[in-house]
């Protein structure tokens, strides 16, 4: 808890108007320090967060990292070079989900890979969760949430320590908006036009996902990502607009030997 206070105290002051128009009271910093803040607190509660050791299985975190970084590669991503981009595997096939946390930390549960059928729509996923992290929708979110009087307060030291306790573990569950799950899609495409694979991954991913929803229990993603209208024709009619390949054809057996490398 301490910690935790000392990290909040120590966050800079910013009051800045994204070109979104939202307003964001943290800085770049101050997403990379709270994300990492939250990355060890996943990775201190394998009860609930299994995370896959890199040491026993660095094939499948080097599939990752090679997606990861065709992204930061595509040019477009904003704080490519900034944020730490770190990415980790949760052991748990029966999770349907995946989050970033503030400052590009990208948490994927083996559900989710199991859930695909090829590699360009998990890339579509990374995409969008990728673009969480690079246009701030955790810190947009907390500003939101929390109104700017009460942080300014937390930010000076005024605030009592429940309260920052409270910010933090809004984090954990923090619900993006409609409008950020429509940016995330969006930054999606303007990612993967950049790159070999399909931009409209996203799509087919929220289109099987969509086809589910009728199902109990809904997929744990649509928990922390509200489902916008018309996502799908929204992520190919980007696509369209952008002259963006929109092919399938990264190889099937490399990603089904991805899917059978992950227990
Ligand atoms: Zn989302």
């Amino acid at each position: 808890m301490l910690r935790t206070l000392a990290l909040l105290l120590a966050l800079t002051l910013t009051l800045s108007a994204c070109d979104d128009g939202d307003i964001n009271l943290f800085s770049i910093q101050d997403d990379i320090a709270l994300g990492a803040q939250l990355r060890d607190e996943v990775l201190a509660n394998p009860q609930e967060y299994p995370i896959l050791p890199r040491s026993q299985y660095p094939q499948a975190y080097n599939y990752l990292e090679d997606i990861r970084d065709d992204i930061l590669a595509s040019g477009q991503v904003r704080y490519a070079d900034e944020f730490p981009w770190e990415v980790y595997l949760i052991d748990d096939p029966g999770t349907l989900n995946a989050f970033a946390a503030p400052g590009g930390y990208i948490f994927v549960y083996t559900g989710l890979i199991r859930f695909l059928d090829e590699k360009d729509d998990f890339v579509g996923v990374m995409g969008h969760e990728m673009a969480h992290a690079d246009r701030r929708h955790s810190t947009d979110q907390l500003t939101k949430a929390y109104g700017i009087s009460i942080l300014l307060e937390v930010l000076l030291g005024n605030q009592a320590n429940t309260q920052i306790a409270d910010i933090l573990a809004s984090l954990v569950s923090l619900q993006f908006s409609r409008q950020d799950e429509t940016e995330a899609d969006t930054y999606s495409v303007i990612y993967l036009c950049g790159t070999e694979y399909a931009a409209n991954g996203a799509a087919s991913f929220f289109q099987k996902l969509t086809d589910q929803m009728g199902s109990t229990p809904v997929p744990e993603f649509l928990s922390t990502h509200p489902n916008p209208d018309n996502r799908v024709e929204n992520i190919n009619t980007q696509a369209d607009e952008r002259g963006c390949d929109t092919t399938f054809d990264s190889s099937e057996s490399e990603w089904e030997a991805f899917q059978r490398s992950l227990p």
